[in-house]
């Protein structure tokens, strides 16, 4: 029954987020940061580890972005191919930027196995072909990488797909062993203990209202009082609302749901995912699901819906999107089911830099459990002007479309003919 349903992401409940001290704002810092999610703990703990003061503001509880919601999937990240990005950059940039997201794993695979105890699992990810004609061009692309960017990928024929899914959904598909996934909540809890261990004040529920810039910095006006700030930070991703407009024009947030199965066991859960992988698949509107971290149960996410709906509206459209993969689930409870705003952007690029003298980094395109932590280190280490903060992406434009303000009016009819192309098989 839908009232049942637990509208809290599954990973709130084993690693609650715990109430932050609520003294009185500092009326002036070096470093204001607007978000604290993974990008906006990663900036803080660099600035405040340099000794710069640095002050994070949430709007919500800490987390209250998709820091705290997300799938916890971890891959290759960078959207655009290789020769899409060299055909508009030229091949050193191109390369500098496939780079960067090989470079983020490896970044988040350093925090969690040596810093932050965040249920790492290297597993790996099975990428289902949603059609023949997908799995030809899975295998053309397995065979032709770019020297310098490969990535081990095993070819999995129809044939043998068992051996990664109990389901005849799939035309084969690939299998990427070094992915991994993390249990999102507790990643998001070490990155603010480092925040905090290096000296970043944290403050949830403190909404930023306005950023004007003054002579020497910023004035922030904050629902708790006015903070003057020497940088500024936004970091809001698919949540950047009014309060910088010229963000928001480049963002488009788009909702991303998931629903978690009751416990199955680990038993049940083997024989349904036998190697424990991540499981993505080819088609436009994508679906992804995996064991939990505890292996107990699915959790599967998805674009549920045309327009954005609650959670709750969305569990029937998952649920049968998840049966039609694994009609072995059909019986099985629901226990929980949440939503989250990712952020989209036109060129299909992550972005960092500067605007007016804020700085900014956003723009994952649902794949900021390795990009966020990894660019919000980048921007930090920007903020205090060091070389090691540049990035592939330094100076690439930050496009937004006329007409668009940050309310993605074109989204339900574009979703609406991915999933005709889908259902086509094109
Ligand atoms: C359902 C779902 C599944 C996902 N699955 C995956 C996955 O498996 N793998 C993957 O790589 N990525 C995934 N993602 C994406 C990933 O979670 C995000 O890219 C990443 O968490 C972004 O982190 P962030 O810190 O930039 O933003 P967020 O965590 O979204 O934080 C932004 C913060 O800004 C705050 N804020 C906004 N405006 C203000 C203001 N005016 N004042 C103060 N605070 C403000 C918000 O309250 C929010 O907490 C998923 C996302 C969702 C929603």
């Amino acid at each position: 029954m839908p009232n049942e349903i637990s509208v809290t992401p599954l990973w709130l409940e084993n690693a609650p987020i715990p109430p932050l001290t609520q003294g009185t704002l500092p009326g002036r810092v070096d470093v204001l940061i607007v978000g604290a999610g993974y990008t906006g703990l990663s900036a803080a703990r660099e600035t405040a580890a340099a000794g710069r003061s640095t002050l994070v503001l949430d709007a919500g509880a800490i987390g209250a972005g998709c820091s705290s919601r997300n799938g916890g999937q971890v891959a290759y990240s960078i959207k655009p191919t290789f020769h899409s990005l060299r055909e508009r950059f030229g091949t050193d940039i191109a390369f500098g930027i496939c780079r960067e997201g090989l470079d983020a794993v490896a970044y988040l695979r350093s925090l969690a196995t040596k810093e932050i105890d965040c249920g790492w699992r290297e597993d790996g990810c099975f990428f289902g072909a949603h059609t023949a004609r997908h799995f030809a061009a899975m295998v053309r692309e397995a065979e032709n990488q770019t020297r310098g960017l490969e990535q081990r990928i095993e070819i999995v024929a129809r044939a043998d797909q068992h051996r990664e899914i109990a389901s005849d959904f799939y035309h084969g598909g690939c299998v990427y062993p070094d992915d991994a996934s993390v249990d999102p909540t507790r990643l998001l809890l070490g990155l603010l203990r480092r925040a905090l261990d290096s000296g970043a004040s944290v403050v949830d529920r403190c909404p930023v209202e306005a950023i004007s810039r003054t002579r020497d910095g910023f004035e922030v006006s904050t629902a708790r009082g006015i903070v003057r700030a020497r940088q500024v930070l936004l970091a809001t991703n698919g949540y950047s609302g009014p309060l910088s407009p010229w963000a928001r024009r480049r963002v488009i947030p788009i909702g991303s749901y998931q629903i978690a199965t009751g416990p199955l066991g680990r038993g049940r859960v083997q024989e349904l995912i036998p190697r424990g992988r991540n499981i993505v698949d080819s088609r436009r509107v994508v679906v992804y699901f995996r064991p939990s971290a505890d292996g107990e149960r699915i959790i599967f996410g998805g674009r549920a819906a045309l327009a954005e709906k609650d959670p709750l509206a969305c569990v029937q459209r998952l649920r049968r999107m998840m049966e039609r993969i694994l009609p072995q689930l059909r019986s099985v409870p629901v226990s929980h089911a949440w939503v989250g705003w990712v952020a989209y952007t036109f060129d299909t690029l992550p972005h960092l830099g500067q605007h007016d003298g804020v700085h900014y980094c956003m723009g994952y395109c649902g794949q900021g459990v390795p990009l966020a932590p990894y660019f919000g280190r980048r921007i930090g280490q920007q903020m205090l002007g060091l070389k090691e903060g540049r990035t592939a992406l330094d100076g690439v434009p930050f496009p937004s479309r006329p007409y668009y303000g940050g309310k993605p009016w074109f989204l339900a009819p574009s979703v609406f003919v991915y999933r005709t192309f889908d259902a086509l098989g094109l």
